[in-house]
């Protein structure tokens, strides 16, 4: 049993700021900044690869209304949502969850991309995920 599915079954606290049949949202221990809210499937799947897409659709809408809630109240300057899969990606709990990431003028993260220095052959990649899809 991962540590959300706990938190779920009120076998351990958590700070609980929204919560219906399908979804509930609690506080990120870490709040890496302030407002830091992970949004969670009551149902575990390990990640989205797994999640059901009518579930997922529910998530992203719990997502928005808690970040209207963020927005309204500690005025942040702007969002990440955030979804790790994969340990490699960071992802420590294996229960799919969207971080809600509230973004402020003085916040200490330093979001970045760096594009490699390979040259990839950007029609044939496009090619090859278009003929999976
Ligand atoms: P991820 O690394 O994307 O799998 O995110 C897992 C998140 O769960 C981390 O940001 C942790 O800080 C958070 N977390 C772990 N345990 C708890 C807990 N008991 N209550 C709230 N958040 C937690």
């Amino acid at each position: 049993m991962t540590i959300f599915e706990k938190i779920i079954q009120r076998e351990i606290p958590a700070h609980i700021v929204y919560e219906d049949h399908l979804a509930i949202a609690f506080l990120d221990i870490s709040q890496i900044s302030k407002g830091h809210t992970l949004v969670v499937p009551k149902k575990s799947y390990p990640n989205l690869l797994s999640m059901p897409d009518d579930l997922l659709q529910h998530l992203i809408v719990v997502a928005k209304k808690v970040a209207h809630a963020i927005e309204k109240t500690f005025k942040p300057e702007g969002f990440n949502l955030l979804n790790n899969n994969g340990e490699i990606a960071g992802q420590t709990v294996f229960h799919f969850h969207i971080h809600v990431v509230p973004r402020y003028s003085k916040d200490e993260l330093h979001y970045q991309v760096n594009s490699r220095k390979e040259k990839d052959d950007l029609k044939l990649i496009a090619e090859v995920i278009s003929s999976a899809l």
